[in-house]
């Protein structure tokens, strides 16, 4: 197959970029496309060239198939890098892209379409002796039938949509009694988000760890896995804090979970990069969640242990190239922490907040690495996803990886909206993430909006610097201080003691 001189990214932020660095170290040119809002965006003035192909909402600029092949074919492109949400999953788009005679980085559409449904992808990989959790196989509309269903698998059940994503169309039944109505909402939300009403149900994992395999094949069969990422930190079932490796395998189980995965892709005759999510369960069983057939956002943490460039990979890849190594060429080397520094208020249910970052100041150092699409002074369009950088480190080390975490949250400056720098700090610094011990219902267990706030005067903390001040000033008071000040130290004795 040829070599790509000239790639496409449809894309926008920081995915991207991220995309175009690669080519570019590869000597291959960038070709970018922009919706009317992101006319001044980062990923438009690092492209060799740059293309508006619409207004602001994304059904009519990054989801506009035919518009951007056409972009594609004028600019003289010879791939496209779909990279992650918009068009990445669309098995559709990747149909046409190679009927024009492009390459589309990434997996056959064949792949995508078995993949993209939960239900057929459950089949299939349960033939490879892949566990799934407990459920049904089918898709399910008649309510008798699906509560007996749910009955036998035990409450809690959770109803999914076979074509969800992104943390939509789950509804989780506590007992038969709500049954019904929640079964009647999960089809109408399926059917109005996705356009396919199809639900099915599973049974609700109580104390479930998001684990999830990278794997890699190449059109010539070889598949393997770059190790796991444990992605539990989440708020709506989406993903806030991802690292590598879980702090919960065994070198057993992840050979175990990492062949489970392996086989579950060649279940799909899959090649370039995707992602095989696991739900890992206290007792140490597992079971397969769904494959995402893309890039995915939290790739760095993998990148970081590994040392390997998987954008670089899937190019190549797409190009024929087969794998450059074999699984057991592959190490892991140190721990890799991934924060998704979002514009959301986690002090008002993580619900996305909109501005302009009136201040804006990365870290730096060592281990420290940023991925984003924003500078300061820059807006936040309301029309996409409200991640604005991807802060990621790298050390030998999951707690010094976490020390690291606290320091760059520390040395990251935003202003001008709400993000999840603080929540992210918090989570670096709490016992239960500490001890690697927590599970899908962090949040929900442990945190309160008030925790982010500075400490309260009567505090714990408070206190201790207060007495700090008092000894200190007791010991040695300023000569300015002696005069005056006996009274308030006293005072706040009174109140204090
Ligand atoms: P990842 O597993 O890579 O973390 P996410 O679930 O966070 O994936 O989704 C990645 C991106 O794709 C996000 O921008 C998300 O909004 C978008 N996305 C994923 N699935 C869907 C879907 N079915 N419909 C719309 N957007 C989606
Ligand atoms: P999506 O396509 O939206 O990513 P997933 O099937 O991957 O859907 O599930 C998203 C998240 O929902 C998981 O990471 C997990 O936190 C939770 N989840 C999914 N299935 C179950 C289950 N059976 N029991 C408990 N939690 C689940
Ligand atoms: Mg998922």
């Amino acid at each position: 197959m040829a070599k790509i001189k000239k790639l496409l990214v449809a894309n926008r932020g920081e995915i991207a970029l991220r995309v175009m660095r690669s080519a570019k170290e590869m000597g291959i040119r960038t070709v970018a496309v922009f919706s009317e809002a992101d006319r001044n965006a980062m990923h438009v003035r690092f492209a060799d060239e740059a293309y508006c192909i619409g207004p602001p909402p994304s059904s009519e600029s990054y989801l506009r198939m035919g518009k951007i092949i056409e972009v594609a074919k004028r600019s003289g492109a010879h791939a496209i890098h779909p990279g992650y949400g918009f068009l990445s999953e669309n098995e559709d788009f990747a149909e046409l892209v190679e009927k024009e005679g492009l390459i589309f980085i990434g997996p056959s559409a064949d792949s995508m379409r078995l993949m993209g449904s939960k239900l057929a992808a459950k089949e299939a990989v349960a033939k490879f002796d892949v566990p799934l959790v407990p459920g049904t196989s089918t898709p399910i509309t008649d309510i008798a039938e699906a509560k007996a269903i749910a009955k036998k698998i035990g409450y809690p059940v959770l109803i999914k949509a076979s074509a969800g994503g992104g943390g939509k169309g789950m509804r989780v039944v506590e007992n038969e009694n709500d049954f019904e109505n929640q079964m009647e909402r999960a089809i109408s939300e399926a059917t109005a988000a996705f356009g396919d009403g199809s639900v099915f149900i599973e049974k609700y994992v109580l104390k479930p760890r998001h684990i999830e395999f990278q794997i890699f094949g190449d059109k010539h069969g070889n598949v393997v896995h770059l190790f796991e990422r444990e992605c539990s930190i989440q708020r709506r079932h989406q993903k806030v804090v991802e690292e590598a490796p879980s702090a919960v395998l065994t070198p057993e189980l992840r050979q175990k979970m990492g062949e489970a995965a392996v086989n579950a892709a060649k279940a799909a005759n899959y090649y370039n990069a995707g992602t095989i999510e696991f739900i890992y369960d206290e007792d140490g069983s597992f079971y397969f969640l769904e494959m995402n057939t893309r890039l995915q956002v939290e790739h760095p943490v993998t990148e970081l242990i590994t040392g390997l460039d998987l954008v670089k990979l899937q190019i190549r890849i797409a190009e024929g190239e087969e794998l450059p190594f074999r699984q057991q060429d592959l190490a892991i080397h140190g721990h890799a922490i991934e924060l998704r520094v979002c514009a959301e208020d986690p002090a008002n249910s993580f619900l996305p907040d909109i501005g302009t970052l009136q201040t804006y100041t990365r870290p730096q150092g060592h281990g420290v690495r940023v991925d984003d699409g924003y500078e300061e002074g820059m807006k936040i369009p309301v029309h996409y996803d409200p991640l604005l950088a991807k802060l990621v480190v790298h050390a030998q080390t999951r707690s010094l990886a976490m020390d690291k975490m606290i320091r760059a949250i520390e040395d990251y400056h935003i202003s001008g909206v709400e993000t999840t720098l603080g929540f992210g700090k918090f989570v670096m610094q709490h016992p239960a993430f500490r001890a690697g011990n927590f599970n899908t219902r962090f949040i929900e267990n442990y945190f309160k909006p008030e925790m982010l706030k500075e400490p309260p005067a009567g505090s714990e903390e408070s206190l201790a610097a207060a007495l700090a001040f008092v000894l200190h000033h007791q010991q040695k008071p300023p000569t300015a201080a002696r005069a005056t000040s006996t009274a308030p130290i006293s005072k706040w004795r009174k109140n204090r003691v």
